[in-house]
């Protein structure tokens, strides 16, 4: 599948609880749209293990064990840690610091309100679920969502209510702590869309629900004899050869429905609805068709479970990744609600002088040709940027970093305190603008890629370029978008995002 660039992709955040190896119910209603998402989507995925906590307590045994069979099940489903990023919930301590912030204001009635909390109290009967964990859990799950300033949640009819809590949670948020400035108010927290997921039901061995407490499921890594085994003992719609039947009602029907071709399933439909297949027969196509889909999974789920370092380090990578950008928003959220921060003490209390500017020579104002001048306003640069963040040289005016990002690097010379860059319209993931003034000092912008993805369509194009602006105003520099304007001073000769 051809990957969409990564700065033109929306953020999407989902995750699955570690309920152990996952089954074909888990695969159809969640893994198998991840997977197509993460060429479309830049996506955070993560095994929430304190969610399982909130209903699962008591017994703890097996929540390590069933985090790592979850992620095995995700890689061999085809999840790619170079297309998404994959953590598990608690290595990102950021979604319980977001969570406490958030129950501070967010009313109780709120959380009571929420449909599947007096729905589980009264059927999960055998656990005691008068706690706060078990309340404040859709908090929780605003925290993971809004915490990535995710722009969709991918979700099924039955989870619509939690997002549009999560879109509450935020409104309210954002009315105690977002900026107001003359620019108007600028949202502290994004509030994400519900991307409904239409996926197909998945009957379980017995016609009812599959889930694995209730014993009627197939594995996604599920064995071939095995899987013949269980399709075979499956019940039918038709309990007499002679009864027509519907394959919508029936679990083998189901099974084709997803995983057989659509000849086969017509075939097995007209079969089915006329009586002139024998269910047996129906049920070894059925197995024919679901082996086939699952045969590879299986295979690669092997392949990673030989290999733990290899998952250990998917692992490690998904976590720094995803704390990288969940620590983006919590230090604008600390700052936003007046939390003490030593460093920004430290900063006023000693005053470091102003990052030292560079200047250009002489020479570029008579430069020969743009691409000599380029070259004297950005060699003195990358000669002191690339000591401590070394950039290999990509295309013209793109380097790459140490981890792989692209950064596209652009000079402008001030126009009344204004400075236009023309970029061409390709994938990049930081944007470094170096602003000439009339004196030839450089200021330096460098733009992470959060923001560089937010504004990229809001730029104006001009023949075949985008035209970035920035402009000075007072103590500020601001970006012009299209949505208004973006005060980016905190970035001047910030190389965070260089590394
Ligand atoms: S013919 Fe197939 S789909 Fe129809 S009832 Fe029998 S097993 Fe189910």
């Amino acid at each position: 599948m051809t990957a969409t660039p990564e700065n033109l992709r929306p953020r999407v955040l989902s995750g699955m609880r570690p309920t152990g190896i996952l089954h074909l119910g888990n695969y159809v209603g969640a893994l198998q749209n991840w997977v197509k998402l993460q060429y479309t989507h830049k996506c955070f995925f993560f095994v929430a293990d304190w969610h399982a906590l909130t209903t699962d307590y008591e017994d703890t045994s097996r929540l390590a064990s069933n985090t790592l069979e979850v992620f095995l099940d995700w890689l061999g489903a085809g999840l790619d840690p170079r297309q998404c990023t994959m953590f598990v919930q608690s290595h990102v301590k950021q979604h319980a610091e977001l969570h406490v912030l958030f129950s501070m204001v967010t009313p109780l009635g709120w959380l009571e309100r929420v449909p599947s909390y007096k729905e589980q109290q009264q059927n999960l009967t055998t656990k005691d679920l008068s706690t706060y964990g078990f309340l404040g859990y859709p908090l929780l799950q605003a925290a993971d969502i809004l915490i990535y300033q995710a722009d969709g949640v991918p979700v099924g009819e039955d989870q619509v209510a939690h997002v549009e809590l999560t879109r509450e949670v935020a409104r309210r948020f954002n009315q105690f702590y977002s900026r107001r400035g003359s620019e108007g108010q600028q949202p502290l927290i994004k509030e994400p869309q519900v991307l409904l997921t239409k996926t197909p039901k998945l009957l379980g061995l017995d016609g009812r629900k599959m889930s694995k407490s209730y014993g009627n499921s197939i594995l996604l890594s599920e064995e071939a004899g095995k899987l013949a085994e269980k399709i075979h003992g499956s019940v039918t719609d038709r309990p007499k050869l002679t009864d027509k039947g519907n394959p919508d009602r029936c679990p083998v029907g189901n099974l084709h429905q997803i995983f057989s071709g659509p000849e086969r399933l017509a075939y097995i439909t007209q079969g089915c609805t006329q009586a002139t297949i024998r269910c047996v027969d129906c049920k070894a196509l059925a197995v024919e068709s679901t082996e086939a889909h699952i045969s590879p999974i299986r295979e690669r789920r092997k392949h990673f479970a030989s290999q733990p370092d290899e998952v250990l380090r998917v692992i490690r990578q998904g976590a720094q990744e995803a704390t990288e950008a969940a620590e983006e928003t919590m230090r604008s959220v600390r700052k936003a609600v007046n939390l003490f921060s030593l460093e920004s003490m430290e900063t006023q209390v000693n005053r470091p002088a102003p990052p030292a500017r560079l200047r250009v020579p002489e020479s570029a104002d008579s430069a020969a040709t743009p691409e000599d001048r380029y070259h004297l306003q950005t060699a003195a640069w990358l000669e002191k940027v690339s000591a401590q963040n070394p950039l290999r040289k990509d295309k013209p005016q793109t380097f790459i970093t140490r981890k792989g990002r692209k950064v596209g690097l652009h000079t402008a010379t001030e126009d009344n305190g204004v400075w236009k860059f023309l970029v061409a319209d390709r994938a990049l993931n930081v944007l470094a603008l170096l602003a000439q003034d009339h004196d030839r000092y450089l200021r330096d912008f460098i733009l992470p890629p959060k923001l560089v993805q937010e504004h990229w369509k809001t730029f104006n194009r001009e023949n075949g370029n985008i035209a970035i602006e920035i402009r000075a105003s007072g103590k500020d520099v601001l970006l012009v978008t299209s949505n208004g304007d973006v005060p980016i001073q905190q970035y001047e000769s910030d190389y965070s995002a260089l590394q």
